[in-house]
C-alpha cells in the first residue's frame, strides 16, 4: 500500500462578479471534497440577512479592518463595491504549511496579490451564461437591496474583463456541469508533478524520478 504524505496542498481562487454562482458551485464542491479548507474573509460589508459571523465572513468596521491591514494581518485585500475585503494571511499560511487545499472566493484584484505570492496558485473565473442572467439570480437571491444588485450588475462587465488573466474559465449555465467542471480542476491539479511528487516522496524515490531530470 502506498501512502500519501500530507505535505501537498494548492491554493485555489475561485474569481467572478456577483451573482455568477459562485458561493453556490464552491459549497457544493466543498460538500463533495471536505479536506478543502475554504478561507473565511474579513469583510466590511454588513451581513445579508442569511449570513453568519464566522461562516460566510469575518464582518468587522472600517476601522478594525484597516488596524489589521496596517499590521499586516492580510494576504491580500481589496474595496470591492464599496466595501473592504481581506484574507487572514495566518490562516492561509498555516493550512499550506499542513499541506491541506485552500480555497480563496476573491475577487480579481485579490486574485493578482496573491499569484504575486503563490505563483502555483490556481486561477479559476466563472462566467455567468449572460449579463441578464446576472441580474436575474442576484435578484431572486433576494439577498441584496435593489440599489446593491444594480451597482453589482454594473461592475460585472470590468469585472469579466480580468477573465484572461486567469487559468481556468467555467461557464455557469447547466450547474451540474459547472460543478463537475470544477471538481475536475481540482482533481486534475492534485495530479501535478509537483504535488505527487511531494505526495509519493518514497514511491518517486523507489522508482528513482528526480524532480528535474537534466
Ligand atoms: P458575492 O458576489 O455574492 O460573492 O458577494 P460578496 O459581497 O460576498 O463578495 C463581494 C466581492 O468581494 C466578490 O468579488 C468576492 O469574491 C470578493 N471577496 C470576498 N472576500 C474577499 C477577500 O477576502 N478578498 C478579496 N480580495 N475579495 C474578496
Ligand atoms: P455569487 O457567490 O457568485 O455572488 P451565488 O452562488 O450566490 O453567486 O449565486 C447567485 C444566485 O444564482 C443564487 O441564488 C444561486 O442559487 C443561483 N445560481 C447559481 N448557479 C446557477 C445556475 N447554474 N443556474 C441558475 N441559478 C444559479
Ligand atoms: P459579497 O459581498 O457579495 O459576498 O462579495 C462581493 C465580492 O467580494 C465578490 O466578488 C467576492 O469574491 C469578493 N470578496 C469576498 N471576499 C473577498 C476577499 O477576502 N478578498 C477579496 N479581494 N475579495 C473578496
Amino acid at each position: 500500500m502506498i501512502e500519501p504524505k500530507p505535505s501537498s496542498g494548492s491554493v485555489f481562487m475561485v474569481v467572478a462578479p456577483s451573482g455568477a454562482g459562485k458561493s453556490t458551485l464552491v459549497n457544493a464542491l466543498l460538500a463533495q471534497e471536505p479536506a478543502i479548507k475554504l478561507s473565511i474573509s474579513y469583510t466590511t460589508r454588513q451581513p445579508r440577512p442569511a449570513e453568519q459571523h464566522g461562516r460566510e465572513y469575518y464582518f468587522t468596521s472600517v476601522e478594525d479592518f484597516l488596524k489589521r491591514r496596517e499590521g499586516g494581518e492580510f494576504l491580500e485585500s481589496a474595496e470591492v463595491h464599496g466595501n473592504y475585503y481581506g484574507t487572514s494571511r495566518l490562516l492561509i499560511e498555516d493550512q499550506i504549511k499542513a499541506g491541506t487545499d485552500v480555497l480563496l472566493e476573491i475577487d480579481w484584484q485579490g486574485a493578482q496579490q496573491v499569484k504575486k505570492q503563490f505563483p502555483e496558485a490556481v486561477g479559476i473565473f466563472i462566467l455567468p451564461p449572460s449579463i441578464a442572467a446576472l441580474e436575474e439570480r442576484l435578484t431572486k437571491r433576494g439577498q441584496d437591496d435593489s440599489h446593491v444588485i444594480t451597482r453589482r450588475i454594473l461592475a460585472a462587465g470590468g469585472e469579466i474583463a480580468h477573465a484572461p488573466e486567469f487559468e481556468y474559465v467555467i461557464i455557469n449555465q447547466e450547474f451540474a456541469t459547472a460543478l463537475s467542471e470544477l471538481t475536475s480542476i481540482v482533481k486534475a491539479t492534485r495530479c501535478r508533478f509537483a504535488q505527487q511528487a511531494a505526495r509519493y516522496t518514497d514511491l518517486f524515490a523507489q522508482l528513482g524520478i528526480h524532480a528535474n531530470p537534466t
